[in-house]
């Protein structure tokens, strides 16, 4: 144990540790969450094990013999055997700090900014992560047991079943309205310090107003809906690239609403996007992030994008 990157205290393995390999095992008392609310100022401290179930130290001086110090990270190490021991999720250096991801244990109404510096950092971690797909998905078989029970009930796979229902279809003069509101989350991360929230929105309205004007033949601009609401929207275009001077389609812009956000609508977008390349003959497709929009960066990399180039600026 010593002082984490992360966050205060953090685990770090000693030796180099196979995968698969027991690495700790949580102790404590099981308490309720009405008990556990109750007890003296022992946060973080638990881990939830059960339905409305947490294992904790009860005691002040229990604390530190209770802790394993497993820092959470977007992109852990460890992961969970039943749901006190926690193993290897893969073969781990001698000196790496060791890691397991909350959404593998909880299940409950908390989040929290995550500043755990993960390429694929989620940039907010809530107590149901568990039921996004992708980490269902990437964790298999490391989850808490008793949420990968849940997740083989009906009831978890509801956020899959919505998010299948988005459907895509080209934007319509009415969208108008929406398209530009929704723009404005565009600004909504930790921007350059020589970037201002307002001409980040401001140039990527001048786009899409200028779409709604004259809409050019190499663009499209596609909503993503559920129930005839609208969720987000792509501006897919054109472009030729540099080296070989070959078309390929280009995302321009891709923005999704705080209340669909985590349901699969801005993959939803990318797909159709890719679609709509694919339907114009390219068989490669680009978009630009900005390095610090974490959050994006780890969508695009799950569906399958890689960085290319990387653009260096500085004032002078
Ligand atoms: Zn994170």
């Amino acid at each position: 144990m010593r002082e984490s990157l992360i966050h205060g205290r953090g685990l770090f393995s000693v030796g180099p540790i196979a995968r698969d390999e027991i690495v700790a095992v949580k102790g404590g008392a099981i308490v309720d969450r009405e008990e556990l609310v109750a007890l003296p100022d022992l946060r973080a401290a638990e881990i939830q094990v059960a339905e409305g179930l947490y294992i904790t130290p009860t005691e002040p001086g229990d604390r530190e013999g209770s802790m394993i110090f497993s820092n959470h990270s977007c992109d852990p190490n460890l992961g969970v055997l039943g749901q006190i021991v926690f193993v290897a999720m893969r073969d781990i250096a001698s000196g790496e700090e060791l890691t397991h991801d909350w959404a593998m244990t909880d299940d409950d109404e908390g989040a929290i900014d995550c500043r755990c510096g993960s390429a694929r950092c989620r940039g907010r971690v809530t107590g149901q992560d568990w039921r996004r797909p992708e980490l269902q998905e990437r964790y298999r078989g490391y989850f808490s047991s008793y949420l990968a029970r849940k997740m083989r009930t009906s009831a978890a796979r509801a956020p899959q079943a919505r998010a299948a229902a988005v459907a895509v279809r080209p934007a319509r003069r009415d969208d108008r309205a929406f398209v530009l509101e929704t723009a404005r989350r565009l600004a909504s991360f930790d921007l350059p310090a020589w970037r201002t929230p307002s001409e980040i929105v401001s140039g990527e309205v001048r786009t899409l107003d200028a779409f709604f004007r004259n809409p050019p033949p190499e663009a499209s601009l596609l909503v993503a809906e559920a129930d005839s609401a609208p969720l987000g929207f792509v501006f897919v275009e054109t472009g030729r690239d540099y080296f070989h001077m070959r078309e390929h389609a280009h995302i321009g812009i891709l923005a999704v609403t705080g209340e669909a956000e985590g349901l699969g609508v801005g993959a939803a977008l990318i797909r159709a996007a890719e679609e709509w390349g694919r339907k114009k003959g390219v068989t490669r497709i680009t978009l630009n992030v900005f390095d610090g929009n974490r959050r994006a960066r780890s969508l695009y990399e799950r569906l399958g994008y890689f960085p290319e180039t990387l653009r260096y600026t500085k004032g002078i």
